[in-house]
């Protein structure tokens, strides 16, 4: 181990490189799970707080390493109760992710980049363009950054890769930070309780089927045609719609698991019948499920919301298809937190009120 270079962020290590350190000190298998513990369960911030550790590890620890935070720098709360909590990293870029409570679930929606490179023409995230990738810590750091501002017994209960950015396209991060979301010594949530959304990049979907990590895999389909899925999604030139879809059709599944395509209705574009019908004929054979979510407006974005009757038109034929599909509300809409409208931008520069929040939990 060499002490002259930086320090090590053991938040940032993933779950082979956390071992690895470990058995470079000597010491033994359980040294990690205990580790693993202090760093997801117990949220610590500093070495010293791992008290089940002897003082000479700790101080051998803190030699060469050290655990990163994340705090939010402003939170904003809409009337339906959804979050949306401003972070600055770092590097001062910025990141946003959304708390949604909803029935007896706490879902988080966490970023995997700082902006996106694939310039979907309905998503503001897509305008801003890609800055860099967010590294494990500071994708995990969400999690544990809400987790705080929550009462006692308070949990999130369901993680979703929905935030800024495409989480395939930061894919080694990507992998490592699921495999410790779902790690039974780590943040231990349920494989069935973490989403990935990706536009559909093929080959690393390839490769995405040969890992042993486990998740849902949402995909953003959003057209059911390939020259106006292109239109909407410039990612489709390169990905195909077609070889999207068999894609789909070979990726692993366990059994009874379905695939959740998404499906952004935009006014006059993609939310026709005939629209509706040809994705029933698309989806045949593979175990699916739809979101539809009707678009959130913005300025700068050149598309509309369909009526409630054309969505409700939409959800029927859908249904009547036998293909399970469920219309996404607009949560946080008025916050600017739904989906497609990160940006990163929160109020005025510096402004913290997270002070209410620990009153209302
Ligand atoms: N990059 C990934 C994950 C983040 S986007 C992806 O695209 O899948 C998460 C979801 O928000 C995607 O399904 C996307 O289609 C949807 N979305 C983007 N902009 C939107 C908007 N303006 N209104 C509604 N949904 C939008
Ligand atoms: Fe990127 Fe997803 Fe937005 Fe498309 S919808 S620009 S892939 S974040």
């Amino acid at each position: 181990m060499s002490h002259s270079t930086e320090k090590i962020d053991l938040r940032n290590l993933s779950l082979s490189k956390l071992k690895d350190f470990m058995s470079s000190f000597g010491k033994e298998r359980y040294r990690t799970v205990q580790i693993l513990r202090w760093l997801y369960q117990k949220g610590a911030h500093s070495i010293d707080e791992m008290t089940n550790l002897s003082k000479t590890f700790r101080r051998e620890l803190n030699g060469v390493s050290f655990i990163s935070t994340l705090d939010p720098l402003h939170v904003e709360q809409a009337k339906d109760g959804t979050k949306k909590f401003l972070f600055q990293l770092k590097d001062a870029n910025r990141i946003e992710s959304v708390l949604i409570p909803d029935k007896s679930r706490l879902t988080l929606c966490v970023s995997s980049q700082v902006g996106c490179a694939f310039g979907c023409r309905f998503c503001l995230t897509g305008k801003m363009g890609w800055k860099r990738d967010l590294t494990i810590s500071e994708i995990l750091n969400q999690i544990l950054a809400v987790q705080r501002t929550l009462k006692d017994k308070v949990s999130i209960t369901n993680i979703v890769l929905m935030g800024m950015g495409e989480p395939l396209a930061n894919y080694t991060n990507t992998v490592n930070a699921i495999e410790l979301m779902t790690n039974p010594d780590a943040f231990k949530f349920s494989s069935r309780r973490v989403t990935l959304s990706t536009v559909g990049l093929l080959p690393e979907l390839e490769r995405l089927s040969k890992e042993k990590i486990s998740f849902r895999l949402a995909v953003s389909l959003n057209a059911a045609d390939e020259e106006i899925r292109s239109d909407l999604m410039p990612i489709n030139r390169r990905y195909p719609l077609r070889k999207l879809l068999e894609a789909c059709r070979n990726f692993p599944l366990r059994p009874r698991a379905r695939i959740t395509f998404e499906y952004v209705l935009v006014e006059g574009i993609n939310d026709s019948t005939q629209d509706a019908r040809k994705l029933l004929r698309l989806l045949r054979g593979i175990p699916s499920k739809i979101n539809l979510i009707p678009l959130n407006e913005a300025p700068g974005i050149p598309f509309k919301r369909p009526s409630e009757e054309t969505v409700r038109e939409f959800q029927e034929i859908l249904m009547k298809g036998g293909i399970i599909a469920i219309v996404r509300g607009s949560k946080g809409a008025e916050i600017s937190a739904a989906c497609g409208q990160l940006q990163g931008k929160g109020p005025e520069p510096g402004i913290r009120n997270i002070d209410f929040l620990k009153q209302q939990g």
